[in-house]
């Protein structure tokens, strides 16, 4: 079902309400990346621009008690904010009350105001992360209408998207509607040949997106130490590689239901040790010497992706190939990236995570289609599951 995006709402003289992702890595109450709040600047501008009455909030990290306040204040993001847009954002440290909702009533058309960091409502009943209905439909009170930016709470329900949208007309804002264009359509209806490239550490953390993708995608390749689980399924001796031993049957069941749809390393990067020095080499797959674990897919695998890669018209990738953090172990990875960046006229996608962290530390954000924002959400995302944020968005 379409859902409703910012341009549907009339927001002319109107309380906007704007559930953004301000959690920002910070370091002694200073920001130390201000990705999230430069991503969230084309709906508030927009907003700003049509006239709107911008009221702004957050989540910012995990609050249980009353000493996890300390360091969680968005005062921070809202003076950030303030000289990215060049304009004053009152901030009031309030998450309810008189004094937020007077602030809220002395706003013009054009202003900005950003409240406290919503997850301070968890200290007394996890009135925010378990969803309260009474906090939803007060914040949703503060406002006339809402628009949920925050993609990556999307996969939760919380008293700020699912609460709120609850009470009154929500829609997406522009992030979160490049996430459902994207991510969303991609995967549902893809420009075909479709490939889907899984890495990282452990299968048990993608099966769900595995088995959604060999459904959906024409190719499914596959790389990082989940690629050992595999081959130990096909009788391969993977020395000291990486195991989950209690998924070897799942990889043989998977590997049967691809019927040739997964592709798998044909040679790996091997070390005796879990370190970026020492006896290094590249090995055919079903040749690592048994007191030797794979870290990296081999050149070979590199060039066999890269042919697999060819002609394809979406390209969905979600973890990296080897340990990328080590330099030794980052050319699997950094292959890859290069193979979809250099792809024409294809959408190309990085479901989040560590696959974006390393496209983006490489210098290849700009040659993607689209770096999805969120960690869990993408995931949950590309395993075909509902996110209730997104679901609880008024439909057009
Ligand atoms: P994930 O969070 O599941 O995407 O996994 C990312 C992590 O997987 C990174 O920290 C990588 O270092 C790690 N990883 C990738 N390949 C391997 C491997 N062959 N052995 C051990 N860890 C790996």
């Amino acid at each position: 079902m379409a859902k409703k995006i910012v341009t549907d709402l009339d927001v002319a003289g109107k309380k906007v309400l704007v559930r953004a992702d301000f959690n920002v890595p910070m370091k002694d109450e200073k920001i130390t990346n201000d990705d999230r709040i430069i991503q969230a600047l084309p709906t508030i501008k927009y907003l700003i621009k049509e006239g709107a009455k911008v009221i702004l909030f957050s989540h910012l990290g995990r609050v249980k008690e009353e000493a996890d306040k300390e360091g969680k204040s968005l005062k921070p993001v809202a003076d950030r904010l303030t000289e990215l847009l060049a304009k004053e954002v009152a901030f009031v440290p309030e998450t309810r009350g008189e004094k937020l909702e007077n602030a809220i009533d002395a706003l013009g058309n054009g202003d900005v105001l950003m409240f406290e960091n919503t997850r301070f409502e968890d200290i007394d009943g996890k009135k925010e992360s378990k969803n309260d209905p009474e906090l939803g439909k007060y914040w949703a009170s503060l406002g006339d209408v809402f628009v949920n930016d925050a993609f990556g709470t999307a996969h939760r329900a919380h008293a700020s998207n699912v609460g709120i949208a609850s009470n009154i007309e929500s829609a997406a804002g522009f992030l979160m509607e490049k996430e459902i264009r994207f991510i969303g359509e991609s995967v549902d209806n893809p420009d075909r040949p479709f490939v889907a490239i899984l890495g990282g550490a452990k299968v048990s953390d993608k099966i769900g997106v595995i088995e959604n993708l060999l459904e959906k995608a024409d190719k499914v390749i596959i790389g990082g130490g989940m690629a050992f689980t595999f081959f130990k399924a096909q009788g391969k001796e993977i020395g000291t590689s990486l195991l989950e031993a209690d998924k070897v049957d799942l990889a043989k069941d998977l590997l049967e239901r691809a019927a040739g749809k997964i592709i798998l390393p044909i040679d790996t990067k091997v070390n005796k040790e879990f370190s970026n020095e020492g006896d290094i080499k590249a090995v055919p797959a079903d040749q690592i010497p048994a007191d030797y674990m794979g870290l990296d897919i081999g050149p070979e695998t590199v060039k066999l992706y890269e042919r697999e890669l060819e002609g394809a018209k979406t390209v969905v990738w979600n973890g990296p190939m080897g340990v990328f953090e080590m330099t030794n172990f980052a050319k699997g990875t950094i292959g890859v990236c290069e193979a979809i960046a250099n792809l024409n006229d294809a959408t190309t996608i990085i479901g989040g995570g560590d696959s974006a962290a390393a496209a983006m530390q490489l210098g290849f954000a700009e040659k993607f289609s689209h770096i999805s924002t969120g960690g869990g959400a993408s995931l949950e995302y590309l395993e075909g599951k509902e996110l209730p944020g997104l679901a609880a968005i008024s439909n057009k």
